[in-house]
């Protein structure tokens, strides 16, 4: 018999979103009709911005033309896409980011599992808790980790809890770390980073020699000017960070798909012998053996984010899921809830009421006010005791959710 990859085997997700289709599918059972509001899913939900559709049906008619046809583009992505996005997303915000180190993909959920095949076994990594359940599962099948306790945490791994007591920034980690995974916008927080919160880690990360793992997915939904949108605006950081960036969230790729990640040349890892080796070098190498590219027209679809109208409508649509926020936060505070986030992502992180867990707000929220949302404790062992609401909905959905929310009472 063929054996598996019995890494798979110590797998705990796959647990959240699974018990969350079960308990509404048991819900809809006894109550058959009841209007559900799902404010629990990180997808978006608005129509995709019309100057990336007219980029795409602009490009299809080019593949209907021999002397326009594309077939294979180049792994990295075309040059016209990775120029944009250098100049547009690192550039114009100051950072000495070239086309060269933009690597265009099909998604950084993709890209931020990827990565691990250019980094060795030995590494020491470090999560946050609550966390993008994709960075700890990727290294459980990598083999990285060793198997779940009872409290869904790995062996091997380092948890740098994010609650209300920090702040929601994750602590600097008191036994030393190779790798790290900041993700800013935090999902599933909503916590924004100040650059002197990453100018600690990237002061960490080139003091130690460890690389930090950016994941910007929500950049674009940053409302307070003084927050970076980048990790390359923070000094030093070209010496120590890869960053993952999409255009799922800022641009309603999710079903679209396009993303990039940037990896500065001369960010260096060593080999065992301790020779310096490029990781630039390594990505390139690991694209071009094991992807073929975006296509053509997503990749028209993209730039177009870029263009001056595709730049007004995208800010339209983060304006509009963050007015949802805001307005989610307003409800929940007027009902007396403690409320985080949703300032600066798409994301209100709610404590539950004294008494309550992560589940059993839950399962009142969906009896009672046939409301979906994510149960903190989902994303890790400190978000027990704290709720995810989504603002990707339509405005009346969430007008809906709040009015039932407010007759709830607390
Ligand atoms: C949505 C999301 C992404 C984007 O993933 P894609 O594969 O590009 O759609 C990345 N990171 C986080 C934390 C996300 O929530």
């Amino acid at each position: 018999m063929v054996k598996v990859n019995e890494n798979y085997l110590k797998l705990k997700a796959g647990y959240l979103f699974p018990e969350i289709a079960r308990r509404v599918k048991a819900f809809q059972e006894i109550n058959p009709g009841a209007p559900l509001i799902r404010l629990g899913i990180g997808d978006v939900t608005e129509p995709l911005p019309e100057a990336c559709r007219l980029a795409m049906k602009t490009a299809i008619d080019d593949m209907g033309r021999h002397e326009d046809f594309h077939g294979y583009g180049p792994e990295q992505g075309y040059a016209w896409l990775r120029e944009a996005i250098a100049r547009h997303d690192f550039q114009a915000r100051g950072c000495a980011i070239t086309a060269e180190e933009i690597f265009v993909s099909d998604g950084s959920k993709c890209d931020s599992s990827n990565i691990l095949d250019i980094l060795g076994e030995e590494n020491r990594i470090a999560v946050t808790d609550p966390v993008y359940p994709v960075y700890v599962d990727s290294n459980v099948m990598a083999g990285r980790t060793g198997d779940a306790d009872g409290q869904g945490q790995y062996g091997g791994l380092t948890y740098l809890p994010i609650t209300a007591a920090n702040g929601f920034v994750a602590p600097l980690p008191s036994t030393p770390v190779d790798l790290i995974y900041l993700c800013f916008p935090n999902n599933p927080t909503g916590a924004g980073a100040s650059r002197a919160h990453l100018q600690q880690w990237v002061d960490y990360a080139r003091s130690h020699g460890s690389l930090i793992l950016f994941d910007a997915a929500y950049e674009a939904f940053i409302q307070d000017p003084d927050l970076p949108h980048s990790i390359y605006e923070i000094e030093g950081a070209r010496e120590c960070a890869i960053e993952f960036r999409s255009f799922s969230k800022n641009a309603g790729f999710t079903g679209t798909r396009c993303a990039f990640t940037v990896v500065p040349r001369g960010l260096m890892g060593q080999s065992s012998t301790a020779e310096p080796v490029e990781l630039w070098g390594l990505w390139n190498r690991r694209q071009c053996t094991k992807f073929n590219g975006v296509s053509y027209v997503v990749q028209r679809g993209a730039e177009a984010v870029y263009s001056a109208e595709g730049q007004v409508q995208i800010k339209a649509l983060i304006n509009f899921y963050m007015e949802n926020a805001a307005i989610i936060r307003r409800e929940l505070t007027a009902a007396g809830f403690e409320v985080y986030g949703g300032e600066q992502a798409p994301y209100v992180w709610l404590k539950t009421p004294a008494g309550t867990d992560s589940w059993g707000f839950f399962d009142q929220l969906l009896s009672r006010a046939h409301v979906v949302g994510t149960p903190g404790s989902g994303f890790g062992a400190a978000g027990e005791g704290y709720f995810r609401l989504s603002a990707f909905n339509s405005r009346a959905n969430v007008n809906e959710a709040m009015s039932r929310l407010r007759a709830l009472g607390t």
